[in-house]
C-alpha cells in the first residue's frame, strides 16, 4: 500500500487506536478517528502511565517496549501535555529473602539487556529520598518512565489535530457495530470507506461482527487501583515496585523466584502486587490486584487496597494522606505470549487488541506493527 495518499478509519481512542492514528497520520494517511464514548474512559485512561521497560519477556516484547520508551521520549519533547518523565523505577526488597533473589537477577545478562542494577540501602536512599522505611536492596531500572495517563490522549489529539488540520477527524460517540470490505459501520448507520480500517476497542473486543471468532485468543482482566492526596516532601524521584512484581512480569523468570517463599495469602488470593507512581501534584497512585474470572465483581474490595497501602507506608517509611479516588480497570489480553493480537476481520479491516498489561508501554511499536504488517512505509 502507497503511503501519502490513502485513507484511514480507526476506531477506538485509547492508546492503541490513538497510536495507530498518529502513524497513519506520519505515513500520509487521512485519518477518520472514532470512538464510542463522548470520551475515552477504557484502560488507557485508569492505569498508572508507567513505560514499563524492566519487567518485558526477552524477544518481541521486550524489543516492542525499548522502541516504543523512544517513541514516548520523542512525542514527549514535542507534546509536554503527555507528561513523559524518565524517571527510571527502584523494586525495592524488604528482607534477605527478596534481597537474594535481587541479587541473582541483578548479574544475570537479562539485567544488563534492560539496564537495570542492585541498588545498596544507602544507595537507594540517595537515589529517591522518599524511600526512607525498611529496604534490603532496590532493581534499579533507568528506562522505566511515565506519562499522565489522563492527560496522554487529549493531549495526543489536540496535537494531531493541530499538526495536520487537514488529514485528522476525531468524530465521538460513533460506536462501529460493522465491518464490511474496508469500511466500518457506526450504530448511527454511518458508513466509514477508507483504504485502511483499524479496530482497537480494547476489552471491548467481542462485541462486534466477525471479531467473537477470535475471542478464545483473548481474556479480560480486571484491576483495583487507587490515588492517594498529595505526599509531602521529598517527592519520589522514581516509580516504586515490590518484590510480588518479580513472581509477574516475565523478565524475571530467570531469578530464582523460589527464594521468595509462598506469597501472602491476600496477595495470592488477588494476584496482587505493589506498584506506584507519584503524579505531579503529589497524589500517589497505587495498585494493583489481578482478578481473572468473569464475571467479575462489580464492587471494589478493600482488603486488598489496605495491604497495598501498609506495603507503601512500609517502604516510604511515613503514613500516607488520604485515599481521594478508587476504580477498577479492564484490559484484554492475549492468553499466548504475543505483544497484541493483530488480525485481519475483513478485507482491509485490522482489529488490534490484547496487549494486556503492556498496552501503555507498547502502544507506539504495536501501532508502527500494524503499518509494516498491512505494507506501510512507517515515517522515519
Ligand atoms: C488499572 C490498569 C493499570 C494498567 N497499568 C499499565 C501501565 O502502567 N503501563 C502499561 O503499559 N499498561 C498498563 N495497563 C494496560 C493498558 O492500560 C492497556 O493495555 C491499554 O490501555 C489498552 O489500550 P486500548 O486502546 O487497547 O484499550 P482502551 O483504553 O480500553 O481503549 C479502547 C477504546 O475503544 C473504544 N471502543 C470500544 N469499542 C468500540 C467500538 N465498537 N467503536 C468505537 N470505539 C470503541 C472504547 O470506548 C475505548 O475508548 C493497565 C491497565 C489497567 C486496567
Amino acid at each position: 500500500m502507497n503511503a501519502g495518499a490513502g485513507s484511514a478509519v480507526v476506531a477506538g481512542a485509547g492508546v492503541i487506536g490513538t497510536w495507530h492514528a498518529l502513524e497513519l497520520l506520519r505515513a500520509g494517511f487521512a485519518v477518520d478517528h472514532l470512538e464510542a464514548e463522548t470520551e475515552p474512559t477504557g484502560a488507557s485512561v485508569r492505569n498508572f502511565g508507567l513505560v514499563w521497560v524492566s519487567g518485558r519477556r526477552s524477544g518481541p516484547e521486550l524489543d516492542a517496549a525499548l522502541r516504543s520508551r523512544r517513541r514516548w521520549e520523542e512525542i514527549g519533547e514535542g507534546v509536554p501535555g503527555i507528561g513523559f518523565r524518565p524517571c527510571g523505577s527502584l523494586t525495592v526488597a524488604v528482607g534477605e529473602d527478596e534481597r537474594s533473589v535481587m541479587e541473582a537477577f541483578a548479574r544475570h545478562p537479562d539485567a544488563a539487556a534492560r539496564a537495570i542494577v542492585l541498588l545498596e540501602p544507602d544507595e537507594v536512599r540517595a537515589c529517591n529520598p522518599a524511600v526512607r522505611g525498611e529496604v534490603s536492596a532496590a532493581l534499579l531500572c533507568r528506562l522505566d518512565a511515565t506519562v499522565e495517563p489522563r492527560r496522554v490522549l487529549p493531549a495526543l489529539r489536540a496535537h494531531l489535530a493541530d499538526r495536520y488540520p487537514q488529514r485528522y477527524r476525531f468524530h465521538d460517540r460513533r460506536c462501529v457495530v460493522g465491518t464490511e470490505r474496508a469500511a466500518l459501520v457506526d450504530a448511527t448507520g454511518t458508513r466509514w470507506a477508507a483504504d485502511l480500517a483499524v479496530v482497537a476497542p480494547g476489552a471491548a473486543y467481542d462485541r462486534l461482527c466477525h471479531s467473537s471468532a477470535l475471542a478464545g485468543a483473548l481474556r479480560r482482566v480486571r484491576l483495583q487501583m487507587l490515588e492517594t492526596g498529595p505526599l509531602g516532601r521529598p517527592a519520589l524521584t522514581t516509580a516504586l515496585a515490590d518484590a510480588d512484581t518479580l513472581r509477574y512480569y516475565p523478565a524475571y523468570e530467570v531469578a530464582p523466584l523460589d527464594r521468595l517463599g509462598p506469597q501472602h495469602p491476600v496477595a495470592a488470593e488477588h494476584h496482587l502486587q505493589l506498584l506506584l507512581v507519584q503524579r505531579p501534584d503529589g497524589g500517589l497512585t497505587i495498585g494493583d490486584t489481578h482478578a481473572y474470572d468473569e464475571p467479575f465483581d462489580f464492587a471494589v474490595t478493600e482488603t486488598p487496597m489496605t495491604e497495598l497501602l501498609q506495603r507503601a507506608e512500609r517502604i516510604l517509611g511515613t503514613p500516607l494522606p488520604p485515599v481521594r479516588r478508587r476504580w477498577e480497570g479492564v484490559y484484554a489480553q492475549c492468553i499466548d505470549q504475543d505483544v497484541c493480537l493483530r488480525a485481519q476481520i475483513d478485507e482491509r479491516v485490522w482489529l488490534v487488541t490484547g496487549p494486556g498489561g503492556r498496552g501503555m508501554t507498547c502502544a507506539p511499536a504495536i501501532a508502527a506493527d500494524t503499518l509494516h504488517a498491512v505494507g506501510i512505509e512507517a515515517a522515519a
